[in-house]
């Protein structure tokens, strides 16, 4: 037996498959406020724009949510919440660094308690 068997694939130049992790698509952050690992949205969202569980969000977004062309990068603050017309829960963010506000639609999977305690605080 003459011929030679290779195991691996390294000189074919196939391409190897990239770990999840460093997938652009994969919205994996971690928490700037409670430190906690967030993952992407499971269902009913675009974009995440705040932690699920302490609800601070970070100032990325200039003028449209989700163009992250601000330089500012401070911690938003969770200053309120209010029900829209359709039943929509958003909360609103003030930013610790400029002071800008923002409305954010909240996820489906938010703590919704959280939410609820802010809706009753900004009356
Ligand atoms: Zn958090
Ligand atoms: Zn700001």
């Amino acid at each position: 037996m003459s011929r030679t068997y290779r195991y691996g694939r390294s000189e074919d130049g196939e391409s190897r498959e990239r770990p999840a992790w460093s997938r652009p698509d994969q919205q994996t952050f971690r928490c700037r406020h409670c430190k906690v690992v967030v993952g992407p949205i499971p269902y009913g969202g675009k974009h995440r724009n705040h932690c699920p569980y302490c609800l601070y969000s970070r100032h990325v977004d200039d003028r449209t949510p989700g163009d992250r062309a601000s330089h500012c990068g401070a911690l938003m603050a969770p200053a309120g919440a209010f029900t829209r017309a359709r039943g929509e829960h958003a909360v609103v963010h003030r930013c610790l660094g400029c002071g800008v506000e923002r409305h954010n639609r909240i996820a489906a999977d938010d703590d919704f308690a959280r939410v609820l305690g802010l809706l009753a605080g900004s009356r």
